[in-house]
């Protein structure tokens, strides 16, 4: 997925990882979200249990994976990551579970992704941290239960609407992250900035942040091909005008819609009369996946108000015919 970890190289990882805001201090933006998970992590800490679990979701690259280790780093936990793919069988599960220790973090990408089996695994070992283990098959089939240590169960997910309702109603607490806007994309891309020992002005991390589609993920990715614009073409220094071509280079529009975006948009209006059409027909036109456009290009569409999610399928609004030059058509009744 495209703003997810897919296809990144070992490099892109480790700077990653450099850019990562470490507590709850330097975490930016999603207030609302960071104040009550801070009294829920001091409670906690206070009474020496474990947090209870928590469920974030979101679109990919707004904070999920770095709010999860802050938390953990908040509980002076330890913190196991895996993701819901990844976890095949129960016994994949129970390695991980047995090997908490007390109050510990267990994070758990992509968790609409589970297999049911392990699922089921699950509930008993969030609800009462244990989790019934079978062995051998056949006329000796018996299973054991083994008790686990308290611990916290971070799962994240792009597409809350996809986990079943006994998952979801394990989860004490719940948490969406939301788009960033400009102003505090523009804080981040100047802390990052500093980190990568970047001089930029203000003016050139604000064009990289309104045009990084509300998304700290994207919002860094710029700054660093930016970074390269400006030492190849410039003088090192990022300002505006270096932003500017870099980001046209990067076929980044004013609006920080991307070719894929445009390419969405302009299916829609040319072959398909502005919608409404259906997902998958959009999907196949464009030639990238349904689940893609539904969990990273979409909503970010939809929330900028050039597409319209209807019960007959997506149709482009007027601003997105504007957006691509194309007069709209004149309808009735609207
Ligand atoms: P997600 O898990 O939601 O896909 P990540 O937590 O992996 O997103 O974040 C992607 C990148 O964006 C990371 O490098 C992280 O440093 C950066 N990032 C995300 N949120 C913030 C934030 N609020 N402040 C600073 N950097 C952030």
């Amino acid at each position: 997925l495209k703003g997810s970890n897919d296809g990144m190289t070992a490099t892109d990882k480790e700077i990653e990882r450099a850019l990562r805001p470490l507590s709850f201090e330097d975490f930016t933006g999603q207030v609302k979200v960071l104040e009550n998970l801070e009294v829920f992590v001091r409670a906690a800490m206070q009474r020496g249990e474990a947090l209870d679990h928590v469920l974030l979701h979101g679109p990919p690259g707004l904070g999920k994976t770095t709010l999860s280790h802050i938390i953990a780093n908040e509980l002076n936990a330890n913190i196991k990551m895996t993701s819901g793919p990844v976890l095949d069988k129960p016994s994949d599960l129970a390695g991980l579970l047995t090997n908490l220790q007390p109050n510990d973090v267990l994070f758990i990408d992509e968790i609409h992704r589970l297999n049911p089996i392990v699922e089921e695994y699950l509930y008993s070992a969030m609800e009462d941290y244990k989790i019934d283990i079978m062995l051998d098959s056949g006329p000796n089939a018996r299973t054991v239960q083994i008790k686990l240590n308290p611990f916290t169960l971070i799962g994240a997910t792009t597409r809350a609407g996809m986990l079943t309702s006994p998952l979801r109603a394990r989860f004490g607490i719940s948490s969406r992250l939301e788009y960033y806007d400009a102003k505090l994309l523009t804080t981040i891309v100047q802390r990052s900035a500093a980190i990568l020992g970047t001089a930029i002005d203000e003016t050139g991390a604000y064009e990289i942040a309104r045009r990084s589609r509300g998304t700290p993920r994207i919002a860094n990715n710029l700054l660093r091909r930016t970074r390269d614009f400006a030492q190849v073409k410039g003088n090192g220094y990022i300002n505006v005008e270096i932003a500017e071509i870099a980001l046209s280079a990067l076929e980044v529009d004013q609006h920080g819609l991307d070719e894929m975006d445009i390419r969405i948009l302009t299916t829609i209006i040319e072959k398909f009369k502005g919608g409404p059409v259906g997902l998958s027909t959009i999907a196949t036109a464009c030639g990238e996946e349904s689940e893609t456009i539904e969990e990273v290009y979409e909503p970010f569409l939809i929330q900028e108000g050039f597409l319209k999610r209807t019960s007959r399928g997506r149709e482009a609004t007027e601003r997105a015919y504007i957006h691509i030059g194309i007069v709209p058509p004149y309808k009735t009744g609207e």
